[in-house]
């Protein structure tokens, strides 16, 4: 019988940005947190907003829960990737963890809408990678949105409204997974990210490896 060798080279990598958008409800959260718990590689982005805090959310794990004022003073200040204002709330993602992690090889995960992902698209950034998760149907859509009852039935309906607009940006994106089922979706979303993290321009340290191998 073969065995795999124990010690398996760790060959350098340069971390990659997965940004995931969908219209709210279309099950995009539940995806990432799969993906997060499964892949220790991976680190969440955890953005700033002035949106108030749901029910069970944290400060600092969930978002960080700032106000308007310093709200501005993070965009004055350059602090943020990108930026957008979604559902009357702002939303900015911090410039400095994302660098970070990216510097020491790590992935890292956006839960972001098409305004941020059209942001970063602009930095021409080649560790970017777009996935798009659609719903099933719009009536699957609603009852997600009632089932997660952490939303007053007007924000529900607001967000209702705005789920066609945001959906018609699904053409922005690398990747398209139609979310009927979860646990296929998470399958899913982890072949793109190890597909991704494949990439012979990603495996910076390659090159030394392979000549390693060689004798060289
Ligand atoms: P929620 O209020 O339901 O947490 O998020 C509302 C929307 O804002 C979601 O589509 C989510 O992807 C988006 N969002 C969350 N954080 C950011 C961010 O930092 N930047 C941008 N552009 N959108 C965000």
């Amino acid at each position: 019988m073969t065995h795999p060798p124990a010690n398996l080279p760790n060959v350098q990598r340069r971390g990659l940005m997965l940004v995931l958008s969908s219209p709210s409800g279309a099950g995009k959260s539940t995806i990432a947190r799969a993906v997060l718990e499964r892949d220790p590689d991976i680190a969440m982005s955890v953005s700033a907003t002035t949106r108030s805090p749901r029910p069970g959310e944290v400060d600092g794990k969930d978002y960080h829960f700032v106000s308007v004022a310093t709200f501005q003073q993070m965009v004055g200040a350059g602090q943020f990737l990108e930026h957008a204002k979604v559902f009357d709330n702002y939303y900015g993602t911090p410039k400095q963890p994302v660098e970070d992690a990216l510097a020491s090889g790590r992935d890292v995960l956006f839960d972001i809408d098409w305004q941020g992902t059209q942001q970063l698209g602009q930095n021409a950034r080649d560790d970017l990678v777009t996935v798009f998760i659609l719903p099933p149907s719009l009536a699957e859509l609603e009852r997600r949105l009632h089932t997660r009852a952490q939303d007053s039935a007007e924000v529900v309906a607001k967000r209702m409204a705005k789920a066609g607009d945001e959906m018609s940006h699904w053409f922005e994106y690398e990747y398209i997974v139609l979310n009927a089922e979860v646990d296929r979706s998470i399958a899913r979303v982890q072949s793109i990210l190890d597909s991704e993290r494949l990439k012979r321009n990603r495996q910076v340290g390659m090159a030394a490896f392979v000549n390693a191998l060689r004798g060289q």
